[in-house]
């Protein structure tokens, strides 16, 4: 632990006391010269639209830094090189990245390409011992999860999950409001989550690169507000499945889902994931002392937010920058954040995702044990 750290935490302990004459001097360091906290360099793979948006929000992150590129079209690379000033040694491809491994410029990938590409892309920078932060949905399946979750272990490196809302002010209040009673206890949580899908040629509406459709793009928005909204594990799923074009949704690709999930402490979800209506995004949670509700709730923001007792709309900051500096502080500080982003918290969404599709194809109530 850096000696600015352990000294901030003891004044927070109230271990250290100012006041009968120490000063930060009186252990060898002054405040004017504190060392930089330590920076997460991390090489994006994948230069896509999400990609460039994590970029923008890392210029103004404080504990991160874009420090390398992976990608599969070489004319991306040096725009990227100039504007990050990432020397050549630090440009990889698809094909040559498992090199990083002997890259001690970088500390972690991000991994920011189609769905289906992510499970083997993550075992292999596991296998290079760089740490993995692996956008949403972490894999197209839970077995596919599990063995990302496996593959970091063995290697000894974090695996986190892009789940940005996890670290947004509204988010959080209101879960501490729900910890504290505000809402007495929760009964009924809603979880809509969609948007009007464009161009029809895109990866995402290919079942092959995208692994299902609305459901594990942005159906996975409801699904882990879900949980960590209510802050209990669901232990039954059932669902159904509406297709109104089935040109544009093919097969193995979904259009509009409708789930309920069932609880052991008898809460109910309702939510739907969808890829045909424009701007939904709405969280509305309830119990018998009053509610809280977000619209939106997950889009890029600013979050809007209200309870009972009035509008919150916490002030706005770049979810992307927040995460980044967060990410940084749980890999190298070991923070625990007040909501995991972990692979194995990013598996159980996937569990609920297998079994969202199986409850569609059967038609029956689903077990869930995410225990
Ligand atoms: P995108 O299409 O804009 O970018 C995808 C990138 O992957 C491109 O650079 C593309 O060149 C590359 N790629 C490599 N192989 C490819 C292939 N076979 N087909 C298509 N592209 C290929 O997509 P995006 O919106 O950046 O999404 C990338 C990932 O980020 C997805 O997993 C998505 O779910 C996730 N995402 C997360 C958020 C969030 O808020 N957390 C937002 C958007 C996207």
């Amino acid at each position: 632990m850096s000696s600015r750290r352990k000294f901030l935490q003891n004044i927070g302990a109230g271990l250290i006391p100012l006041t009968l004459g120490f000063s930060p001097d009186s252990f060898g360091f002054s405040l004017g010269n504190i060392p930089e906290e330590k920076k997460l360099r991390v090489a994006l793979m994948g230069l896509g639209g999400y990609a460039n948006r994590v970029a923008d929000a890392m210029k103004d992150s404080k504990r991160s830094k874009v420090a390398g590129v992976i990608s599969g079209t070489p004319s991306k690379i040096p725009e990227w090189q100039k504007r990050f000033n990432i020397p050549d040694k630090n440009c990889y491809n698809y094909e040559n990245f498992d090199a990083i491994k002997d890259n001690d410029d970088i500390d972690a990938v991000y991994i920011i390409t189609p769905n289906a590409q992510h499970h083997e892309q993550t075992l292999r920078v596991a296998a290079a011992g760089k740490h993995v932060i692996c956008e949403k949905p972490m894999a197209v399946n839970a077995k596919e999860a599990q063995e990302m979750v496996d593959a970091c272990d063995k290697a000894g490196v974090k695996l986190l999950i892009g789940y940005r809302m996890r670290f947004e002010a509204n988010t959080l209040e209101i879960i501490k409001m729900r910890d504290e009673g505000k809402f007495g206890d929760i009964k009924f949580f809603q979880g809509l989550a969609g948007f009007k899908i464009g161009d029809p040629n895109q990866w995402r509406l290919d079942p092959e690169l995208a692994g299902g459709g609305a459901m594990m793009d942005i159906g996975i928005y409801a699904i882990n507000g879900t949980r960590y909204m209510v802050g209990e594990e669901p232990i039954w799923v059932t669902a159904q499945e509406v297709k109104t074009d089935p040109v544009k949704f093919r097969e193995g690709v979904d259009e509009t889902i409708t789930f309920q999930l069932g609880f052991e402490s008898g809460v109910v979800a309702s939510c739907l994931s969808t890829y045909s209506m424009g701007n939904l995004d709405r969280f509305f949670l309830n119990g018998t002392e009053g509610f809280a509700e977000m619209q939106p709730a997950t889009g890029y923001g600013p979050i809007r937010s209200a309870t009972h007792k009035g509008r919150l709309d916490l002030p706005h900051v770049t979810h992307q920058t927040t995460q980044m500096d967060e990410m940084a502080k749980i890999i190298f500080d070991g923070k625990t954040p007040k909501v995991p982003v972990d692979g194995r918290d990013g598996l159980k969404d996937m569990i609920i995702i297998d079994a969202i599709y199986e409850a569609v194809a059967t038609g029956t109530k689903v077990k869930l044990n995410l225990t």
